[in-house]
């Protein structure tokens, strides 16, 4: 199953090869021996990558336990000292950033210039900010303490950055953690885990057990764990937070969307087109907050999708880890059949991008499907592909009640030269973020999260941090800062 390796590839592909090709878990600051094995897969080429241990409800035991054992000693240091081992933590992610990018973009799929240039940054900047906070945390919040041992369940659209988003904070506010990536992406957060060693992060403090849902579902019922954060489907996420009722666990649910992309006629148009390829196919169109509904004004519905049909034919799918691309494969074979499955059983017109697909790797074509009813399943259901669904409006009045037409709740934007109207209307949308003039903007100090059946609980900002806190019940006296 090993074929030529990739161009690029060679660095990412020697660490794995250190490693035999084999992992077992991450577990009180060392690796288990590999036990019952799944390969992950390059999704561009299908070739095996490595193979890691499915994670049995022993094995996240072990690991809660080792959570368990080192996390009132990590809580007991003052913030100063958690926040050394952070900004340690952000500096070995910028120093190895060419390596994570490229890991990233082998495992995934998604293209180099995203992983380099979006993902593994922000990574970086999640644990710089959160090691600002945790220097605030004892002199800013001294009624506030750890809740305890966290479990983090990740999906595999933005492996590492994902990672971050949860194990910043919960490391920041003195809690420890069991983290389980997903399946199909586990390569980067098991060398996250090695570079917290050269961190100085405390053993026990970061735990990964990978495998898939089943490993998931013995986190969550584990009786020692004291929140679980979670970002995933949506159907997912409500057996989460049935099996969490009544536990006394803490739960924040960052769930899936189906975002709407507002174009009024007197938009800028062709800023509001660069801004639809970039909320439609950046990561294939595999990001919760994905612009994936198009509502667009009718005066100028004509021109736009012309417009847009032509900016489609430029666009470039292919290899992963060539810089020139704009789209990569998609995560899975299951993924690219459920889309195209989707797609095909949809009776809209269809417009598929006229690009070369290469052969043998999960690629799809960016696709823009018109003539839909609001009420169709495209219209209302996340595709969670490159695939873009568009319907016309005439006031705005109806642009808002096109918008708020869907049981998701996580993100939109609004197109528009008049501020005013762009006032009114965003406050309007239910939806955790509205963007004007603008998509996918993110910052580790702006909690990002939903409303509705998008989830609830923010990450980022001090309002995630305040997340993984619970009020001690006494004020700690604040202890001296040694020079
Ligand atoms: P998924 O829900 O299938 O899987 C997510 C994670 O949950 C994986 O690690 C999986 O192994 C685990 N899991 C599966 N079943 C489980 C169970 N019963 N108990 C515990 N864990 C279980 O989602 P996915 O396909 O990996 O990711 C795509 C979804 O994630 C999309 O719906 C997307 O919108 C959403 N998402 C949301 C955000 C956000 O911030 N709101 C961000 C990224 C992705």
């Amino acid at each position: 199953d090993y074929g030529p390796a990739p161009e690029g590839s060679s660095e990412a592909l020697a660490w794995i090869a250190n490693h035999k090709g084999r992992f077992g878990h991450w577990v009180g600051g060392r690796f288990t021996a590999p036990g019952e094995t799944f390969a992950t897969r390059n999704p561009a080429n299908g070739q095996v990558l490595a193979e890691v241990t499915q994670g049995s409800a022993a094995d996240v035991d072990a690991a809660v336990k080792a959570a368990r054992g080192a996390q009132a000693k990590w809580a007991r240091m003052p913030g100063f000292e958690r926040a050394k081992v952070l900004y340690a933590l952000a500096r070995l992610v910028q120093k190895n950033a060419r390596l994570l990018a490229v890991l990233e973009t082998l495992d995934n799929g998604k293209p180099i210039r995203e992983a380099r240039d979006i993902d593994i940054p922000l990574v970086a900047r999640h644990f710089y900010y959160h090691a600002g906070l945790a220097q605030l945390l004892d002199a800013e919040l001294p009624g506030m303490e750890a809740l305890g041992v966290c479990g983090a369940v990740i999906p595999w659209n933005f492996p590492l950055l994902m990672l971050a988003w949860k194990v910043a904070p919960a490391l920041a506010a003195g809690n420890t953690v069991v983290l389980k990536p997903a399946e199909y992406t586990p390569l980067t957060a098991l060398l996250f885990a090695e570079l917290s060693v050269q961190a100085g992060l405390p053993k026990g403090v970061l735990n990964i057990v990978t495998g898939d849902g089943a490993t998931g579902a013995a986190l969550v019922d584990h009786p020692d764990v004291n929140k679980i954060a979670f970002t995933g489907s949506t159907s997912v996420g409500k057996k989460i937070r049935a099996a969490t009722a009544g536990t006394g666990k803490a739960l924040t649910l960052e769930l899936g969307g189906k975002s709407p992309y507002i174009v009024f006629d007197d938009a800028d148009l062709d800023s509001a087109i660069e801004g639809l390829v970039d909320a439609i196919w950046f990561n294939q169109g595999q990001v919760c907050c994905a612009g994936s509904r198009l509502l667009v004004q009718e005066g100028v519905a004509e021109r736009f999708h012309e417009k847009l049909k032509r900016r489609m034919g430029d666009l470039r799918v292919g290899d992963p880890l060539d810089k020139c691309i704009d789209v990569g494969a998609v995560v899975d074979p299951v993924q690219l059949e459920t889309i195209t499955r989707l797609v095909e059983a949809s009776d809209g017109e269809k417009f598929r991008a006229p690009c070369a697909l290469p052969e043998g790797g999960c690629f799809c074509p960016p696709t823009l499907i018109t003539g839909l009813s609001a009420a169709s399943p495209l219209m209302q259901e996340e595709i969670f592909g490159p695939v873009l669904v568009s319907m016309t409006f005439r006031t705005p009045a109806e642009a808002v009640e096109l918008a708020n037409n869907t049981r998701y709740g996580l993100a939109a934007t609004v197109w528009t030269e008049n501020v005013n109207l762009a006032l009114d209307i965003a406050p309007k949308i239910k939806a955790g973020v509205v963007w004007v003039n603008a998509t996918n903007l993110f910052d580790a100090a702006a909690g990002f999260g939903g409303v509705r059946e998008s989830g609830f609980g923010r990450e980022g900002g001090w309002e995630g941090l305040l997340a993984y806190l619970k009020p001690s019940g006494q004020t700690k006296p604040l202890k001296p800062v040694a020079a």
